[in-house]
């Protein structure tokens, strides 16, 4: 099995989750005691959280990429950003480094088309939901048809994100909103809705929602640990 690198921390909450799917998956697959062999460079997310908000990507790209050329030097085959959003600076991460890197988004579009669907929801930080580098790769790689939220619910979806998910901080309120939100997005046509962001699917469930609902942190945990198993 190849070594995977995961550019963590952002935030360590969904960290982790890799983490457990990388070792259940291996467990699974491989039987008995075996576990995935992977390296994780986690950055401090304090400086990041604040240079997003403030429009500042220079610096986290410069952070990216140290953090994958770390993992390169440190022996991993193939490299995963742990986090849908900081995807906005993929190409200069995979450009900086000589083994391939993972994109989140295709692990999310691959589901959709296997499943089936054609119009999708996507919630997930506003960076994410607004900036086109998620949505343009769902439309044009995967011919699907992308609906976001309204502005103030984008703005309110990504407040909880950030001010709760990130901090462990984990609220029925934010949960119900989350929910009714997502509700809104089906009755508008979804016919399944993408958790595109790693924290949302430690709070929405599958069991919540009347469609089918794509767990991008899993979905790119699985797509990684199968690709070092198979490749
Ligand atoms: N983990 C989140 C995501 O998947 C948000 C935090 C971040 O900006 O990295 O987009």
């Amino acid at each position: 099995m190849k070594q995977i690198g995961l550019i963590g921390g952002m935030s360590w909450e969904s960290t982790k989750e890799y983490y457990r799917i990388l070792n259940q998956l291996a467990a699974k697959e491989l039987g008995g005691l075996h576990s995935a062999e992977c390296i994780i460079a986690s950055v401090d997310f304090g400086p990041i959280a604040e240079w997003m908000h403030r429009d500042e990507w220079e610096p986290i790209r410069k952070e990216l990429i140290s953090k994958a050329r770390s993992l390169e030097r440190a022996g991993a085959e193939l490299v995963l950003i742990a986090t849908n959003t900081m995807h906005l600076l993929a190409d200069d991460v995979a450009a900086g480094i000589s083994v391939p890197l993972l994109h989140i988004a295709d692990a999310a579009g691959e589901a959709c088309v296997n499943k089936g669907l054609k119009r999708v929801a996507l919630m997930g930080t506003k960076f994410t939901m607004e900036m086109g580098f998620y949505t343009e790769k769902l439309k044009n790689t995967y011919g699907l048809k992308v609906v976001i939220p309204e502005n103030e619910d984008r703005k309110k979806i990504d407040g909880i994100i950030f001010n709760e998910l990130c901090a462990g901080i984990f609220t029925e309120s934010s949960r119900e909103y989350l929910i009714r939100t997502a509700g809104r997005l089906i009755e508008q046509g979804a016919e399944g809705v993408i958790l595109g962001c790693t924290e949302l699917p430690l709070m929405v469930k599958a069991s919540d929602l009347p469609v089918p609902v794509l767990d991008t942190m899993e979905l790119h945990a699985e797509k990684a640990f199968y690709t070092a198993l198979n490749d």
